[in-house]
């Protein structure tokens, strides 16, 4: 039985090929547990050219998706009855790692991929939500689509080989990742913190949050709470 569906509608179907290829989603796709499904927009384009595409009224530059062929689209997707749809935009709210973990409980998201100079406004009525993947501009919504596929599909029951792994990441937290480090114990002078080999637990669960606060002050003090930056700044 699939657990998930993903209905992705895109003027680049192909684009997703990537999104078969990446080693714990591949898994998962062939153990059933996600489905995507893509629907190519071109089918329901207008006219022998199968238009998807108009210039703005009022004028400017480029061209913008046209309303119809998104929306018979949309309506060709059955939906499930833990749905939502997600409209890729640069205008978006900024994908977050609960955003991901939120929607990790549906069995469907229905994801409207733009191209071109973005949309007929009409089409964001279809939306539940939109999404950015960051403040920047990409040329389409297909990589951001594959972003939210990937991150959501490694939240599913049964696809990450340990489950443990999804606890101390970055982002679950408001804390970054502590350094990670593998054999061998010297390399190119370079060496493993001791306290790792001590084997004692709780030195290196002790080491590891310091690290985690560390990092975290130093890169990314705009994730901490007021409490984490205080604790940080008696230390
Ligand atoms: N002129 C538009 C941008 C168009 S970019 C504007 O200013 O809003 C073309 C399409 O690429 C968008 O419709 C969207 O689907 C996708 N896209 C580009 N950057 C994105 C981002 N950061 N997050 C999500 N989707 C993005």
């Amino acid at each position: 039985m699939i657990s998930f569906n993903f209905d992705v509608i895109t003027l680049f179907p192909k684009a997703f090929e990537l999104t078969n290829n990446l080693g714990v989603i591949t898994r998962a796709l062939e153990k059933n547990l996600i489905e995507v499904n893509l629907h190519d927009l071109r089918e329901y384009g207008e006219g022998s050219y199968r238009q998807v595409d108009d210039k703005p009224y009022g004028g400017g530059a480029g061209m913008v998706l046209k309303p119809e062929p998104i929306y018979k689209a949309y309506e060709s997707i059955r939906k499930s009855p833990k749905s939502k749809t997600l409209l890729m935009t640069p205008q978006g709210k900024v994908l977050k790692q609960k955003d991901l973990a939120r929607w990790s409980t549906l069995d469907q998201i229905i994801i409207i991929c733009g191209q071109y100079e973005g949309y007929d406004e009409r089409i964001r009525n279809l939306a539940d939500e939109e999404i950015s993947i960051g403040d920047y501009v990409l040329s389409g919504g297909e990589i951001p689509a594959i972003s939210i596929i990937n991150g959501l599909t490694r939240l599913l029951p049964g696809v990450l080989g340990d489950p443990d792994s999804l606890v101390d990441e970055s982002h679950n937290s408001s804390l970054l990742e502590y350094p990670q480090y593998t054999r061998p114990q010297v390399f190119r002078n370079m060496k493993v913190p001791d306290v790792l080999i001590s084997g004692n637990h709780k030195e290196i669960e002790l080491w590891r949050k310091e690290q985690q606060l560390k990092r975290t002050f130093n890169r990314r003090r705009d994730l901490m709470n007021s409490n984490e930056i205080k604790k940080f700044d008696c230390d």
